[in-house]
């Protein structure tokens, strides 16, 4: 079996037996709620917290290597520039879309209108940080401290600028170049091996996860949570599908059968970040993005581009805004818009987050921050649709830029999707005996 079925079929068996655990766990103290709590805190929650913080192993050493090849790949000419200044304003461009989609279907749906504010619970909102914070906070004091904390941005500046100083320390720089060649090598190897977990993993976590989620608060807010789900559907098999199609010629279809792992990976683990390594194994090795693009394109998307997140703060803002019974003016509209693509870029790649820097939306227009205690019942299975969606911009972005610049394998696009890259990748421990 393709170790891509295999992840999916992980994926719906946790989430069946996950929901019939809810199910049946419902009378307190009885054989079967005992069996399932023990099944959900003492195995599905240890495999799955250990699955991913396998996978959260590999960001920072991934990131810091690939990149450090991929900008000495790319020289020190004016490409790089032109590259990164072509995929930032494709992030921000997809992100704006997003969010403008969004406030327009939630005006046409009202999911907002006569929803009792009875539900609210306690919420306290989290610190935001301001655009001033964001801007300095991209520039590293300490690389070291940057990986330990994980911070993304710091170690993309701190890696180009060695990839760049790599191109130009001649014959030493040379050597230090062959060595990070090789640790990219291994650390891809890595990533191969725990795509092997996945499957068993993925099963895990999604079976702790609806174990606890009482469908009951999706029915409440049906409308809201639909709103959401159609504009992510839109975002993602409409707009991507679109740009894909104009910007490169490239075959939509084939494009979203590459990129099915890491959609799966951000579904299950509602994390950017976590599911990095995935999507940046689906870049290089089944869409065939040269390593000079992904390297860069695939942290920072997965750092900064967050169309998914923007669709669900554009829908929560006029959700509550029509539950509280509060006009947004188009001025306010377009703030919405400004605001939650910067809201966004904020956005850390992990679970949860989006909905912390919804604050920030929500104050820029004058909307009570409370409100977002609405919406929490259901944020967290909207999480894992938005992350997928995060992932498959991130990776189309990295599409188009890598075809633009000529670093696309043409083959490996078309053909990758047929076969199961993980299963061809692993080279045997003895070759020679083989
Ligand atoms: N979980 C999202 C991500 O990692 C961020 C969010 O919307 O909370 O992409």
């Amino acid at each position: 079996m393709k170790l891509s079925t295999k992840i999916l079929l992980g994926m719906v068996g946790g989430l069946l037996l996950g929901t019939l655990l809810n199910l049946l766990s419902g009378a307190e103290g009885s054989f079967v709620a005992q069996l399932s709590a023990w099944l959900v805190n003492s195995v599905f929650d240890v495999v799955g917290q250990i699955f991913v913080a396998s996978l959260k192993l590999l960001v920072v050493p991934l990131v810091f290597v690939s990149l450090v090849c991929g900008s000495s790949a790319m020289g020190v000419n004016s490409r790089m520039g032109k590259m990164a200044g072509i995929t930032l304003l494709l992030y921000m461009v997809t992100t704006a879309i997003a969010i403008t989609l969004a406030l327009l279907l939630a005006n046409l749906i009202d999911p907002g209108i006569g929803i009792g504010l009875e539900t609210l619970a306690d919420f306290e909102p989290g610190a935001a940080p301001s655009v001033k914070e964001v801007l300095i906070n991209i520039f590293p004091t300490n690389p070291i401290q940057a990986m330990a904390e994980g911070n993304m941005l710091q170690i993309i500046v701190f890696s180009i600028l060695m990839g760049v100083a790599v191109t130009h320390s001649g014959e030493p720089g040379q050597k230090a170049l062959a060595l990070f060649q090789s640790f990219n090598e291994v650390i891809m190897t890595m990533t191969t091996f725990l795509m092997h977990l996945a499957p068993y993993g993925v099963f895990c976590l999604l079976a702790k996860l609806f174990s606890e989620l009482g469908l009951g608060a999706i029915v409440d807010l049906a409308q809201y949570f639909l709103t959401v789900v159609l504009v992510l559907g839109l975002h993602c098999f409409g707009t991507y599908m679109l740009m894909l199609k104009a910007l490169t010629g490239l075959n939509p279809l084939t494009f979203l059968k590459n990129a099915r792992p890491a959609m799966l990976f951000g579904f299950s683990t509602a994390s950017s970040n976590a599911t990095m390594p995935v999507t940046m194994n689906v870049a290089e090795k089944r869409m065939g993005i040269d390593i000079g693009i992904a390297s860069f394109t695939v942290p920072l998307g997965a750092t900064i581009n967050m169309d998914g997140t923007a669709i669900m703060q554009g829908v929560a803002t006029v959700f509550i805004a029509q539950a509280y019974g509060i006009d947004i003016s188009l001025g306010g509209y377009l703030a919405v818009i400004a605001t939650a693509t910067l809201a966004s870029i904020g956005t850390a790649g992990v679970p949860g987050v989006g909905l912390i820097t919804l604050s920030m939306v929500l104050q820029q227009v004058g909307l009570p921050v409370e409100g977002i205690a609405l919406i929490i019942g259901v944020d967290r299975l909207l999480d894992m649709l938005r992350t997928a969606v995060n992932v498959t911009g991130d990776t189309m972005v990295s599409t188009v830029v890598a075809r633009w610049e000529g670093m696309l394998d043409l083959a490996v696009y078309q053909e990758v999707s047929d076969r199961d890259t993980y299963e061809k990748e692993l080279v045997p421990e003895n070759p020679e005996e083989g």
